[in-house]
């Protein structure tokens, strides 16, 4: 069994529920340890960031919830940052997810928010050549693998999210392969941590987590590692699909995955 999950949300930031109730859905769940990944300050209005003046309440209140429920489940404290982030102190935190959500074209074109923003972006940005789109998605990856705090690459092929519904890209296009293929390559080298995503699955969009098989089968090739998570948004979602995704780590060859233990990540077998 999946014993950690260090990717979720709460009302810091887009997530439904407070991080007690993420805290203590974890723990009915059966895990061991948790860690709250809130979304980092951006430099543009949006409706899913935890604003900067927030941030220290933010940290406050993640320890002392760690110290409340110490002995029952362990928690730990996170960010998910974003490539094109505010500028902040990462080192505050116990680990770092390294996300990439939005296409530098235009300002900032969020890949994460539904399939329509998805068409219209493609059709307007990159008249329709959906592996221009896919290059850029992936180079921006450059800046996770550049950043020394980013422990975890965040849901690797997101722009993927509405693919079930409406199959904008072609993951065997040779551009699209070779885009995605040099990103994780450059990643597994910085020593980056893949998460398999499963955040899509409970929120309806999607019944695979990211990064898909074929993508987890080539960083097993690669020998890169990898750690299981919810993206959860609500208490009802800490350990969706978990099952699932352990099943598709240990297809894709992997023996083990990794979970942060104190102030490291140490490997667990599955
Ligand atoms: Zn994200
Ligand atoms: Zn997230």
């Amino acid at each position: 069994m999946i014993p950690q999950n260090l990717h979720m949300h709460s009302t810091w930031d887009d997530g439904k529920s407070t991080v007690e109730e993420m805290i203590l859905a974890s723990r009915a769940a059966g895990l061991a340890s948790v860690g709250v990944s809130v979304h980092c300050p951006m430099p543009f209005e949006n409706d899913w960031e935890c604003p900067m003046e927030r941030l220290p309440a933010y940290r406050a209140e993640v320890r002392a919830l760690a110290a409340k429920y110490k002995g029952s489940i362990d928690v730990y404290l996170g960010i998910e940052w974003d490539v094109s982030a505010q500028t902040l102190d990462l080192s505050a935190y116990d680990y770092v997810i390294g996300s990439v959500h939005e296409l530098p074209v235009d300002g900032h074109r969020s890949v994460d928010a539904n399939a329509e923003t998805m068409a219209r972006y493609l059709a307007e940005c990159f008249d329709g050549d959906a592996d221009a789109a896919a290059e850029m998605y992936f180079a921006e990856f450059d800046k996770v693998a550049a950043q020394p705090e980013a422990d975890i690459v965040g849901h690797f092929d997101l722009l993927t999210k509405f693919d079930e519904q409406r199959g904008f890209f072609n993951e065997n296009s040779p551009r699209y392969r070779h885009a995605a293929g040099r990103a994780m390559e450059k990643l597994v080298k910085a020593g980056k941590i893949f998460e398999v995503n499963t955040g899509a699955i409970s929120r309806g969009y999607r019944t695979t987590p990211y990064p898909s098989a074929q993508w987890l089968c080539l960083l097993r090739e690669l020998d890169g590692r990898v750690t299981v998570s919810a993206d959860a948004h609500h208490k009802s979602g800490v350990t969706c699909a978990f099952d699932l995704a352990e099943r598709m780590v240990r297809e894709a060859g992997f023996t083990e995955i990794w979970i942060l233990e104190g102030k490291e990540f140490v490997p667990v077998s599955i």
